[in-house]
């Protein structure tokens, strides 16, 4: 099985040995800082009691506090956690939040829960977790939770510590101060760099055959968006599966679908396909925005597209990346393909603080920006260092992270 933990080291080391990163730093970063292994005691509704495996890990905080998304799945294990704050390192570095990178999770399958169990559940992860506020350490949302989640995890934290603090917790509704376009905002910031990576590999989107695998708030996003431009999306899954038409799916129809039946289980007007025969369409783009370690050795031969962008984390394994980069398959990486929603929590930070809540149109122009700006710098870098893509943000990165660390006399 792969472990996408490796893989975010592969990367880590590859791109300190392509732009010679000081040995001290490379350890360093070959561990987080901090790993929390703690436990949540829950009372069911039918009066039974369940013990639950939870984890917060702060990979790095050299550049500011650590950040990031609360996953709630049934599958977690703590390499994908310690991956994940890794790659928040690296997200925050390359597109200049001052943060660090930081990620937890629970191991539950939450549609298992009712309502009632979930807001437990979820109070009592920042009970027991005890984060330390907006200075040190800020949990958003990631797979499994969303504004409810975040809603109550603030209230909770509020709470403990009788004050209201907003920027305690991210990835809240505008009402609990939050920030507008939060919930757009990863696929926002793919649109945004698609555009630009396909203008700069001579791609005409529009002509292009599009498939998607994940249909939740990225995946979907990003489709619509496509769809909005007036591109052919003629394949996209969840977790059921995946759906095919050859002339194009209506993607505003399969959001409402989706919205409506918790998924797109039972959507009849589109040919039925696995999400392993999805991955292998041919097209001009394949986008995943599901999992990790979809794209690996066993399939990684048999992909079609012109470029992959990486919209989930951690999709690709850095075996398939290999065989991808033979085929001249061109990878656009997570690490800057998603930040959109890293970026947008920052600015969330921001207006927490201030309590000068800003317009949409502001927070979209910013990100285009600032997303764009990490972009053009990975893929200068990668250009100066003949490498790829992903290994150009890792160095813009490092050297980053390195010379912040130096600073502060951490080596
Ligand atoms: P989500 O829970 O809203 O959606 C996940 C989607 O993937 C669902 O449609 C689900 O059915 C599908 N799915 C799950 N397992 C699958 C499988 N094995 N095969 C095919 N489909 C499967 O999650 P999301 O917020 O859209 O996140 C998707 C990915 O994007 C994750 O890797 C996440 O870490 C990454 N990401 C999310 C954000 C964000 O702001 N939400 C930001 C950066 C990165």
């Amino acid at each position: 099985m792969d472990n996408v933990f490796n893989s975010a080291l592969d990367a880590l080391n590859k791109a300190g040995e392509i732009a010679s990163i000081d040995p001290k730093v490379m350890k360093l970063l070959s561990r987080p800082k901090r790993i929390i292994d703690f436990s949540i005691p829950l009372k069911m509704d039918d009066g039974s009691f369940r013990l639950f495996e939870a984890y917060r890990v702060h990979y790095n905080d050299a550049l500011g506090p650590t950040r990031d998304g609360t996953r709630f799945v049934p599958n977690l294990h703590i390499d994908e956690v310690k991956a994940l704050a890794l790659f928040m390192t690296i997200k925050h570095a390359v597109s200049g939040v001052p943060a660090g990178g930081g990620k937890g999770g629970i191991k539950v399958d939450p549609s298992k829960l009712s309502d009632w169990e979930l807001e437990r559940l979820t109070r009592g992860f920042i009970r027991n977790l005890k984060p330390k506020g907006p200075k040190i350490d800020i949990p958003g949302a990631d797979i499994g939770t969303d504004y409810r989640t975040q809603s109550w995890m603030l209230d909770e934290y509020e709470q403990i510590t009788g004050e209201h603090n907003p920027p305690a917790i991210n990835d809240k509704p505008n009402i609990m101060g939050g920030t507008v376009g939060s919930a757009e905002a990863t696929g926002l910031g793919i649109f945004y760099v698609t555009k630009q990576a396909c203008e700069d590999n001579n791609i005409n989107l529009k002509d292009e055959e599009i498939v998607v695998q994940g249909f939740g708030q990225v995946g979907a996003t990003i489709a619509g968006y496509l769809h909005d431009l007036g591109a052919t999306i003629t394949a996209v899954s969840d977790i059921s599966g995946g759906y095919y038409n050859k002339d194009g799916l209506n993607i505003p129809e399969m959001m409402e679908y989706a919205e409506k039946n918790k998924g797109l289980k039972g959507y009849e007007k589109a040919e039925k396909i696995s999400n392993d025969e999805l991955l292998t369409q041919e097209c001009g783009l394949l986008i995943p925005a599901a999992v990790q370690n979809v794209i690996n050795k066993d399939n990684a031969d048999d992909i079609n597209a012109k470029m992959i962008i990486e919209a989930a984390n951690g999709p690709i394994t850095p075996d398939a990346e290999n065989i991808l980069k033979d085929n001249g398959i061109k990878v656009i990486p997570d690490v800057v393909a998603n930040a959109g929603g890293a970026i947008v929590c920052h600015y969330e930070r921001i207006q927490g603080i201030t309590d000068d809540f800003w317009e949409l149109d502001k927070v979209n122009n910013r990100l285009n920006k600032q997303i764009l700006n990490a972009y053009v710098n990975a893929r200068d870098t990668a250009n100066e260092f003949d490498t790829t893509t992903r290994l150009g943000a890792w160095i813009v990165a490092l050297r980053k992270v390195a010379q912040a660390v130096k600073m502060r006399g951490w080596v």
